[in-house]
């Protein structure tokens, strides 16, 4: 696809915009913002924004699920040129429909097409159409679950998805669910912004259970992390995780006042999985430690960021149970991959852990902003629960009583409508696409002579780089000064492979850096994919590697 077919699809799309009348001034009064603040201003600027809105709702995504490249040539720096007036005008400087028709012709040809079944680099993806009208049902409820007063029903639907997902996580009996789906004393999770507030949440209670009130000792929630440690005899916390742990771990280990130094990171196994004799040393390490050091928690990946590895979770729950550890797993990604009869068993021993973090904007194909953590005790969010004088009393539906979050709105909604339009078999139709086309590009790529597949899938995400079929038969068995150079010379190389296909502007893959045996010196640069696009397909992904070998023939070769 080149770019002038490209400008032509853009052009297609564009929006009328009506020719702007003899235009008189726009003035900000009163009278005016009445007129604006409650409805549109007239019938005929009514009529505009139907039309606009229903070319959003409907064309804006229509528009982007076409293959039309990545985003316009030009670059941030350039944007960012743009945009650099400073200061709020005194009076309004458009109507409404001026804005609207601007947002979507000037502004979004520079946003990230990630919609393209070409962008298989991250971990955001096209969404189905409805997800949208959703979103802009939620918007115009405008409810906070933050307190009942404000969100009523929103707060009892939100209590029963969170009962939906906690089953399809933790399979307990009908008696568990019916006392616990709408019990105002209870909590089987909460949503959050995302993986990282979910992570966080779950890293909170594990740290006040640790540092629990003690005889006259209160608690480090209340009496801070130097009185904790005092009162538990203890100089440091840490965290375990293999060395793919999510950086959100570094930065809740930061913000809890344990030090993100403290997060230890393990070495992980040929196929990527926490190393389980690394673990066990490492427990034991610092077990000898006279009780100086104590794991605050150990966290289990059901979806490497990275890689799309899976930890051994039944290994990790039975090392957990045995050392008294606080069990999170991190399945910011995988958590979905429950729905699927087919894969389900890759996330067994999920159901052992102490809480698990689940994504609503990765593979629950929600829009952006939605995560979600779940607890298997519904008693322990008790842990970090507060109070306020005007909101948040004890027994209350008040989601806000035990959440990081105050204010939000009611995502549960969107989540919860999902779950009823696509069903879990609908979902898993997604999942399973993502994991067998990830198959199919792996097969793929081992039978191209220029590519080495670096991680083969286990879920929908995979590793490789480009790898000369020469360099691939000096990296037999060199030396490890050889090796060392070849891997540089390749790192570079793919390094400007990612660099220039994604300025290409078709078809994007991302990349990121792996090691080599765990050696930080063996470092390998390595181009990521991530399949999750139900339009993306074989076909398109060998597209893609044509690309990289057209690339690499003419800069590399
Ligand atoms: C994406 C991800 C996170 C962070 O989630 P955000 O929604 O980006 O905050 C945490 N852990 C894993 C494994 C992830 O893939």
């Amino acid at each position: 696809m080149n770019k002038l077919k490209l400008k032509l699809i853009r052009d297609d799309f564009k929006m009328e915009t009506a020719a702007p009348p003899a235009r008189k001034q726009l003035i900000a009064d009163w009278q005016t913002l009445n007129r604006i603040f409650i409805r549109p201003e007239d019938e005929d600027a009514k009529r505009a924004l139907v039309k606009h809105m229903e070319q959003i709702l409907f064309g804006l995504h229509d528009f982007l699920q076409k293959h039309v490249g990545i985003t316009e040539e030009a670059s941030l720096k350039e944007l960012a040129e743009r945009f650099k007036d400073t200061f709020i005008q005194p009076h309004p400087e458009k109507r409404l429909s001026e804005v609207i028709s601007d947002l979507v012709n000037e502004v979004a040809p520079h946003a990230v097409n990630v919609a393209s079944p070409y962008f298989v680099g991250h971990m955001t993806s096209a969404i189905p159409y409805f997800m949208v009208h959703l979103k802009t049902i939620t918007a115009a409820l405008n409810q906070n679950v933050n307190k009942a007063e404000t969100s009523k029903v929103l707060s009892i639907i939100e209590k029963q998805v969170l009962a939906k997902i906690h089953r399809l996580i933790y399979q307990q009996d009908d008696a568990f669910y019916e006392a616990h789906v709408q019990n105002p004393n209870t909590a089987l999770g909460c949503f959050t912004e995302g993986g990282t507030i979910a992570n966080m949440t779950a890293l909170w209670v594990a740290r006040n259970s640790l540092l629990a009130p003690v005889g006259q000792f209160l608690g480090c929630e209340q009496e801070g992390m130097v009185a904790g440690y005092q009162a538990h005899g203890i100089e440091r916390c840490v965290l375990l995780v293999s060395r793919l742990g999510h950086f959100s771990l570094r930065k809740a280990a930061g913000l809890l006042g344990i030090g993100n130094r403290n997060v230890i990171s393990i070495d992980v196994d040929a196929r990527n999985r926490i190393k389980l004799s690394a673990l066990k040393r490492c427990i034991r390490d610092f077990e000898a430690t006279d009780g100086r050091t104590r794991i605050m928690a150990l966290v289990g990946i059901a979806g490497a960021t990275e890689t799309g590895s899976i930890d051994p979770l039944p290994e990790l729950a039975e090392i957990c149970a045995e050392h008294g550890i606080y069990y999170h797993v991190d399945a910011a990604w995988g958590g979905p991959t429950r729905m699927s009869e087919k894969y389900r068993h890759l996330l067994n021993g999920i159901e052992r852990a102490d809480s698990v973090t689940i994504d609503g904007h990765k593979q629950f194909y929600m829009p952006m902003g939605c995560g979600m953590v779940y607890f298997k005790n519904p008693l322990i969010l008790e842990r970090i629960a507060y109070h306020a004088r005007y909101i948040a009393r004890p027994g209350s539906v008040d989601l806000g009583i035990k959440s990081l979050s105050g204010s939000r709105e009611a995502n549960s909604l969107v989540l919860a409508s999902a779950l009823q339009i696509m069903g879990a078999r609908g979902y898993s139709l997604l999942l399973e696409h993502g994991i067998e086309t990830a198959k199919a590009f792996a097969a793929e790529i081992r039978k191209r002579p220029l590519f080495e597949l670096v991680t083969k899938p286990q879920l929908n995400i995979l590793t490789y780089r480009v790898c000369p079929p020469e360099t691939k038969a000096q990296l037999q068995d060199a030396p490890t000064i050889l090796r060392r150079r070849l891997n540089a010379y390749l790192n570079d190389m793919n390094r400007g492979i990612q660099v220039l296909q994604r300025e290409g502007g078709i078809s994007f893959v991302s990349r990121t850096t792996l090691y080599e045996n765990n050696r930080l010196e063996d470092p390998l640069v390595v181009l990521r994919a991530v399949i999750m696009n139900p339009m993306t397909n074989i076909d398109i992904l060998k597209e893609i590697l044509d690309e990289q070998e057209e690339i690499y023939q003419h800069h590399f070769a």
